[in-house]
């Protein structure tokens, strides 16, 4: 069950979430993918590179047919355009990466301004199910109200509201996101905190034609 984002985004803009049921090899063929070795730090890499090791978690592009590409489990994918359809980007929107600044990053690597772009927010771990501890709730100074205290020195904490809230800040006004629980679909989706030996990973894609 491959999902697709509702959001405006211009009628050159594909992007979609790879599911449980679903394969990189349903992908079209033209489209270039390279896969980034995801660190949780804030580092976006811009296609096409000459690099060979990806280490990054974010990539943008401002050509056609080269995918930008994040893989999750209970992680947010944040996934970006320009209104003009001229430039994409996919984020990978865990605890580290949000706290290191990773969207004001990726932000910054459009030519568009802020006010141009849209972004769409994956499915991810609900509140309800991703509690944390101290060392998370202390990395989002100015964010207390993404955090729900559970028990003591433990916080559930909002990754939607975060990821919106930095959105906001960077300039960005339109958000659209998903909000299915990567821990409560079990059958579509992966969650590292339900099953942490899955090797299995949701895979966020976006290009241009
Ligand atoms: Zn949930």
């Amino acid at each position: 069950m491959m999902i697709t984002p509702n959001w405006p985004a211009p009628e050159n803009i594909h992007a979609l979430t790879l599911t449980k049921d679903d394969s990189i090899a349903d992908l079209p063929r033209n489209v270039d993918l390279r896969l980034l070795q995801q660190v949780h730090e804030n580092k976006i890499i811009e296609f096409p590179t000459p690099e060979i090791e990806l280490k990054a978690d974010g990539a943008y592009t401002h050509q056609a047919n080269i995918a930008c590409t994040i893989k999750t489990a209970d992680c947010l994918a944040i996934l970006i355009c320009s209104h003009d359809g001229q430039e994409v980007a996919a984020l990978h929107g865990g605890w580290r990466g949000l706290a290191q600044g990773i969207i004001a990053q990726g932000v910054k690597k459009f030519q568009a301004p802020a006010q141009e772009l849209i972004a769409w927010l994956s499915p991810a771990i609900c509140p309800q199910h991703y509690e944390v501890d101290q060392q998370v709730f202390n990395a989002f100074s100015g964010l207390e109200h993404c955090f729900h205290e559970n028990r003591p020195g433990h916080w559930l904490c909002d990754l939607y509201a975060i990821a919106r809230m930095q959105l906001q800040q960077a300039g960005i006004e339109r958000v659209f996101g998903e909000t299915h629980c990567t821990f409560e679909y079990e059958e579509e989706l992966y969650s590292y905190r339900r099953d942490p030996t899955d090797p299995g990973r949701l895979l966020h894609v976006i290009w241009r034609r």
